[in-house]
């Protein structure tokens, strides 16, 4: 995102206290895809019931932002809008018959903003497969403003104990990964192969860890590989050097393989990597939609193929409950926007 410089700076996480809110807050807009945001005075608005007011008091970078930012995708949200899906604010405000959260709360909102809540999907723990969903960022405004608007029911209260700086890239990153792992169904002695240790990866090892399973972490620097390392990978295998379906098939092959490196090369290799049996999982989303699936192989070797989307607000809480027993780690560095030191703090996952 131009607007955004790095720095080595952290601002220290006081406990802001209760004000009224203003008639006018900051956030950077999108106006035309493609050209810089540009820091906007928003009128506050009016609640609709059910509505909450958040003050924002950090706010991920996922490359979905700048995907929206771009207009990237098939299905493109319309400008003007505010990105961010990775918020985490104080709530100020409740609009009518808001009762699942109340007001003080810290609270995270998901790209998962909104969803209907009875059809079939809602109602089996699929929310983020309803057809009448919103996302934070995209088609609702999201949390790169000094406020946000969010719905009561899909923000997901962040436990005593966890910094905002950590619950952020928890809010996208982390219950993304850790949905993949679920999906993938890894076991105690699964061997589970991480494709791209970036923002999302750094996770999925440790959710990968905590389901019981063993990791090879595959990734094109010695430097992201060592930190896999440190993070609970078992093997490593830089892809820049040598074939990683090769060399994972020389470990036994993997019981599940997840796909978060956004190359459609780096999907096949997945493939390849399976043992017979295997599962592997679809996450990130390369510009470049296709790959090849050899039918021949998949069928005889029994391979699962499967598409994993974000996760629910139970998968976030529990995301949000392994970080608070101190089982995960969160890589990150803060990044201020320049000239604008108290807009918003936002969070780049190292990658
Ligand atoms: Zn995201
Ligand atoms: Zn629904």
């Amino acid at each position: 995102m131009a607007v955004i410089d790095t720095t080595e700076r952290a601002p220290a996480v006081t406990e802001k206290t209760a004000s009224a809110p203003p008639g006018h807050y900051r956030a950077a807009v999108v106006h035309e895809f493609s050209s810089r945001l540009t820091i906007d005075e928003i009128p506050r608005p009016v609640l609709e019931p059910g509505q909450i007011l958040v003050e924002v008091e950090a706010t991920g970078l996922c490359h979905t932002d700048i995907h929206a930012a771009h207009g990237d995708w098939p299905v493109k949200p319309s400008p003007p809008f505010v990105p961010g899906h990775e918020g985490i604010g104080i709530v100020r405000e409740l609009g009518a018959g808001v009762t699942e959260v109340a007001l003080g709360d810290r609270v995270a909102m998901p790209w998962l903003g909104y969803a209907c809540g009875t059809c079939d999907y809602c109602v089996s723990g699929w929310e983020t497969l309803c057809l009448e969903q919103r996302n934070m960022g995209y088609s609702i405004d999201g949390g790169f403003g000094e406020y946000a608007v969010a719905y009561g029911r899909y923000v997901v209260r962040v436990p005593d104990g966890i910094d905002p700086y950590d619950a952020a890239p928890l809010t996208c990153a982390g219950v993304t990964t850790y949905k993949a792992i679920k999906v993938a169904g890894t076991r105690s002695s699964d061997l589970v192969a991480v494709f791209g240790v970036g923002g999302l990866g750094h996770m999925a090892i440790q959710y990968a860890r905590i389901a019981g399973g063993r990791v090879v972490a595959v990734d094109l620097t010695d430097e992201k590989l060592e930190l896999a390392r440190e993070l609970g990978a078992s093997f490593t295998v830089n892809a820049a050097k040598e074939d990683p379906a090769a060399a994972i098939q020389r470990l036994g092959g993997a019981d599940q393989a997840i796909a978060l490196a956004v190359s459609p090369r780096s999907f096949e290799q997945a493939f390849g990597s399976l043992r017979r049996g295997g599962t592997l999982v679809f996450v990130a989303l390369p510009a470049d939609n296709e790959m090849k699936l050899p039918i021949f192989e998949t069928v005889l070797n029994g391979i699962t193929v499967v598409g994993s989307i974000v996760g629910t607000r139970t998968d976030l809480r529990e995301v949000f409950e392994l970080h608070a027993a101190g089982q995960t780690t969160v890589t990150r560095e803060i990044t201020i926007p320049p000239n604008e030191p108290e807009l918003v703090v936002t969070l780049t996952m190292w990658s």
